[in-house]
């Protein structure tokens, strides 16, 4: 983070960024997400992605990332109007005036320098990213509850292999009915243009770059991220850091290669994800297996020499009921390494919306906010967490407690219920589980889960 001494956020904020607009992000012109397998971009990972032109890429390969709906949304930004695909920074923004949403965040982290030439550009101008997420393929050995045929070759076996999920009508974007096959449009034999632009942007990209996360799938499967660490131990770049969004939870060979890799390719950090507890985390996460995970979390801390432990938390409605377990084993790891390693962030689940924690009937939620509030109250004092962390668990709070639909056009919370339900009894079947033995340390989810009437 870029911040003065002693300066908060909300100082920050006022600073640097609302002299420029009142709803402006640098994400928008120097972070993407980028994914090469389906050809899809996104500025930072609240937006849904939209498609990038094959033939733009063919002839400019920088409309990898400048795409025209990101060039509109900077214009946008720019006089001070808000892009809609940017709602969940709005939607945390009018929950109270002064309170923080990622914008900020995902601005800080560029030279005020960098921020200031923006105002200055031309809004057709491209511009080379200084922050990238880019995933090269789908294959995943997870298929997690919340995730989709999009991200993961496990849950399109899962479709192809037993058909589609029945019944869910809220989950409008059909992400459990069909393999998407837009998602990898490519065979791994095929030439595929977008990995093609990519590497043709490569030499120039990775001088600008300061930061590289590559995601999946997960990307310890895909050979392209072995070439890209193959690369960067053959041409060091001290600029550069690398990130990888690994599950953690691949054959122990791979994990071997990986710490390897890390003594000679400086400035590798690692993300990975979870958000709850034991038995509830291999429920959520479907192929985790919560030794094998804690276990590598240890390995890669103590064998190996990374940067930085990432653990990004997806807060959706069944991780609340170990939650705060969750965060207790963080906070144990911590003492024994670093105060800062691992770093927690905590992203709320919008997709699929039957997931978000929104669906949970408000005593419940409520129980569970006041819950996570008074741990966060007590955990403070021992000046273990970070202030991003607790800046980040308390927005949760603030979301538990005031926000009311998932995002915007969402489907009403009856009906949410309903599909949590029907997803689940399907869930269980397919994946060998069981939902109330699974949560039967949580009465209240449990009461509710089975009072839930699905042929009303
Ligand atoms: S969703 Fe928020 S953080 Fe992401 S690009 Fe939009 S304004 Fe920036």
């Amino acid at each position: 983070m870029k911040i003065k001494a002693g300066e908060s956020l909300l100082q920050y904020k006022k600073r640097v960024i609302d002299p420029i607009s009142s709803s402006f992000c640098a994400a928008k012109w120097y972070n993407a997400t980028i994914w090469l397998g389906s050809g899809i971009t996104t500025s930072c990972h609240h937006p849904l992605g939209h498609k990038v032109s094959e033939k733009d890429v063919q002839l400019n390969y920088k409309a990898l990332h400048n795409t025209p709906k990101k060039k509109e949304c900077r214009s946008q930004m720019l006089k001070g109007e808000r892009p809609a695909e940017c709602e969940y920074c709005w939607k945390v923004e009018d929950i109270k005036r002064e309170n923080i949403s990622d914008r900020v965040f995902k601005t800080a982290i560029y030279e005020e320098e960098d921020i200031n030439k923006l105002v200055r550009l031309n809004s057709n101008e491209d511009v080379n990213l200084k922050t990238l997420e880019i995933s090269f393929d789908r294959t995943c050995n997870f298929a997690c509850s919340y995730c989709s045929p999009s991200f993961s070759t496990t849950w399109v076996n899962d479709i192809r292999d037993q058909g589609p999920y029945e019944g869910l009508d809220t989950d409008k974007r059909n992400h459990y009915t069909t393999t998407q096959p837009s998602a990898q449009l490519y065979k791994p034999t095929d030439e595929n243009p977008y990995i093609a632009a990519f590497w043709k942007w490569w030499p120039e990209l990775s001088k600008s770059l300061s930061e590289l996360r590559v995601t999946g799938g997960e990307p310890l499967l895909s050979p392209e991220v072995w070439k890209l660490l193959d690369f960067l131990e053959r041409n060091p770049n001290e600029n550069l850091a690398l990130a990888l969004n690994s599950n953690l939870g691949a054959k122990d060979e791979l994990i071997q290669k990986l710490i390897a890799k890390s003594r000679s390719v400086k400035s590798i950090e690692i993300y990975t994800s979870n958000e709850s507890f034991g038995p509830h985390a291999e429920y959520i996460r479907d192929g985790l297996n919560w030794e094998v995970w804690s276990r590598n979390i240890h390995h890669v801390m103590e064998s190996g020499h990374f940067r930085q432990l990432h653990i990004m938390m997806t807060v959706n409605s069944l991780c609340l009921f170990s939650v705060t377990d969750f965060l207790d084993w963080v906070i144990e790891l911590k003492k024994k390494n670093r105060a800062d390693m691992p770093f927690l962030s905590v992203n709320i689940l919008r997709y699929p919306s039957f997931q978000s924690p929104l669906v949970l009937p408000d005593e419940i939620r409520s129980e569970r906010k006041e819950h996570i509030e008074s741990w966060l109250s007590s955990r403070k004092r021992l000046n273990l967490l970070q202030e991003m962390e607790i800046e980040s668990i308390q927005r949760l709070i603030d979301y538990l407690d005031v926000v009311q639909t998932p995002h915007s056009g969402s489907s009403s919370r009856e009906d949410l219920e309903k599909d949590f339900k029907r997803f689940f009894q399907q869930y269980d079947v397919r994946r060998g589980k069981d939902f109330s033995s699974t949560f039967k340390d949580s009465p209240t989810l449990l009461k509710w889960y089975q009072s839930i009437n699905l042929s009303g």
